[in-house]
């Protein structure tokens, strides 16, 4: 019977003993993808074993950890999340630095909307999707042609990634848990398609009731009356 409890124990062990065995390096970068998932999993990871609590502390977790369970805007705030945000901000999560520069381009609470424009260009540079939405549609607010032509670069790559709807649904999201303050955007004055008279337009493909997916984008319409379409979306957003 003894000897029965004991070959049970060795059983149990075995599966941590075997993920224990990855090199350093490698468990890191298999918790750091568990972490840009979900939180929680990473919670569970943490109270299961001392060596999975060291390594969720590492700089490249905390890096990449989702941070969806965390409001925009910390209304309650206790000491143990905000040291942990901010522990999350050290390491350069691209998701604490979009977030500032969202709070701070449209919140209230905030004046310095160019310091907020700038966390938001280098969260769009470090390809977080949101941040790429976001930055690429002030620009395209703009009429001057430069800044119009980068809100072009940075949207053309959210259309071809299929990121578009999911980008602008978290944005939304987000947007709910503040009372905006717009004093970053104006209302364009001219459309960004040139030919509206004459242009065909663009609107989802044929045979779907609305633009609720990406594969419903039909390509083959023109490109700028897409943008004037996704323009508007913005502007009711923002309140522009
Ligand atoms: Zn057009």
């Amino acid at each position: 019977m003894a000897s029965k409890i004991i070959s049970k124990k060795k059983t149990n062990k075995k599966p941590l003993a075997a993920i224990q065995q990855l090199p350093k390096d490698l468990l890191i970068e298999v918790v750091a993808s568990i972490a840009s998932q979900s939180f929680h999993d990473v919670h569970n990871m943490k109270i299961c074993c001392r060596d999975f609590l060291k390594i969720t502390e590492e700089d490249y977790v905390l890096q990449k950890i989702c941070l969806d369970s965390f409001p925009l805007i910390q209304w309650f705030p206790n000491e143990k999340a905000l040291s942990f945000l901010k522990r999350c901000m050290k390491s350069g999560n691209v998701e604490i630095l979009f977030r500032e520069g969202f709070r701070e381009c449209f919140s209230y609470s905030n004046e310095n909307n160019f310091g907020g424009l700038d966390k938001l260009k280098t969260a769009a540079q470090k390809g977080h999707k949101e941040a790429i939405y976001m930055y690429g549609m002030i620009l395209l607010c703009s009429e001057n042609l430069d800044s119009r032509n980068q809100g072009l670069e940075y949207m053309r790559f959210l259309r071809k990634s299929k990121n578009i709807v999911s980008s602008r649904n978290k944005v939304h999201c987000l947007s709910k848990s503040f009372w905006k303050n717009n004093k970053m955007s104006m209302r364009r004055q001219t459309h960004l398609c040139n030919f509206k008279e004459t242009c065909k337009g663009w609107k989802p493909k044929e045979g779907r009731w609305s633009f609720i997916n990406d594969d419903d984008d039909d390509t083959n319409l023109c490109e700028f009356c897409r943008w004037d379409y996704e323009l508007e979306f913005f502007y009711q957003l923002f309140n522009i």
